[in-house]
């Protein structure tokens, strides 16, 4: 398992980490052939998740704004560019109250289609349908602008 730990010192700074995090993550996807990337994002509330997916659908050519789905579970973006034909889902479990919800909005699926990126947050929610092949990001508030992220990469 590879593990990396970063501080960044601005929500600009976790975004644009998100850009060049990214670029690693597909590149290896093409090799993989094997179903979704899936990301989780560990972390208490305000500690930068959010804006992490944010700076992540930016640099996939996502447009228009990405807020947390809250009070939705699951919202689905369409990449553009040279990321065309590919998705983003990001799924936010805080609400939720068993992995059911989750399942039933088609998880399964969607962590089988090799085009689909898919992102977590609260995943603490859903670990008993998380599979052992993903990446975890933790992200921690070291003080007011500065978070501190692990990322690990589990094969
Ligand atoms: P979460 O989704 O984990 O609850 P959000 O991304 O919604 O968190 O909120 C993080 C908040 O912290 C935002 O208001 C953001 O502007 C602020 N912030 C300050 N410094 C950072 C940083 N280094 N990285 C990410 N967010 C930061
Ligand atoms: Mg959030």
């Amino acid at each position: 398992m590879k593990e990396l730990k970063i501080v960044t010192n601005s929500a600009k700074e976790t975004r644009e980490l998100a850009g060049k995090f990214i670029g690693e993550v597909l590149a290896e996807a093409r090799t993989a052939k094997d179903g979704a990337r899936l990301i989780c994002l560990w972390g208490d509330l305000g500690s930068g998740k959010t804006t992490f997916t944010q700076g992540l659908a930016e640099g996939l050519g996502v447009k228009g704004v990405v807020n947390s789905p809250t009070f939705l579970i699951m919202k689905k973006y369409l990449l553009g560019g040279k990321y065309a034909g590919m998705n983003l889902y990001h799924f936010d479990c805080y609400r939720i109250r068993s992995a059911e919800e989750v399942d039933d909005l088609g998880w399964r699926e969607i962590l089988a289609d090799g085009n689909n990126l898919v992102v977590v947050e609260w995943p603490e929610k859903i670990t008993e349908i998380l599979p052992e092949k993903r990446i975890d990001m933790e992200f921690e508030t070291m003080a007011p602008d500065a978070r501190r992220i692990a990322i690990k990469k589990r094969e």
